[in-house]
């Protein structure tokens, strides 16, 4: 089976690289599956969980948005946010999503219901690449 080289930066640093065999993720537009050989683009990135496929065994990392940059011999993700399940506080993603609950659930005039859905979907999307939902 054909590789890619894929890489997972965040303005704080790599995150993952490693050679795969498809790279899955979730464009603004969609889902999107990256084989060896893609034609070379650019989407931007929803908040979601990047697969990548390797001959044995598939990585999880949970992004929140940014880019993904196909080349002919590289793919690149560009998050604002990327961790790899074992890097992911369980209670802070908990916590995080108990916090958006509440605010949706108490919401008012003042609440900013669009930033509290996002903290949701980070803090479920974080709680999904650990396996706890
Ligand atoms: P919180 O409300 O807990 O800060 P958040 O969704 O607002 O969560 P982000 O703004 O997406 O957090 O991320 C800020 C930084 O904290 C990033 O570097 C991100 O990787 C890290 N981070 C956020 N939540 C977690 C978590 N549960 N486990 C590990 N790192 C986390």
């Amino acid at each position: 089976m054909k590789t890619i080289k894929v890489s997972v930066v965040t303005p704080d640093g790599p995150v993952y690289e490693s050679d795969v065999e498809m790279v899955s993720t979730k464009a603004q537009s969609g889902e999107l599956g990256i084989l060896p050989g893609h034609i070379p683009m650019v989407a931007p990135l929803a908040i979601g969980t990047v697969r990548l496929k390797k001959e044995a065994s598939t990585d999880l990392v949970a992004v929140t948005g940014g880019f993904l940059e196909v080349r002919p011999d590289k793919v690149t993700v560009l998050a604002q946010s990327a961790e790899r399940g074992t890097d992911i506080d369980v209670a802070r993603a908990e916590a995080a999503k108990q916090r958006a609950e509440r605010r949706l659930q108490d919401k008012d005039a003042n609440t900013d219901v669009r930033r509290a859905e996002l903290a949701l979907q980070r803090a479920m999307n974080r709680l999904k690449v650990t396996g706890r939902i």
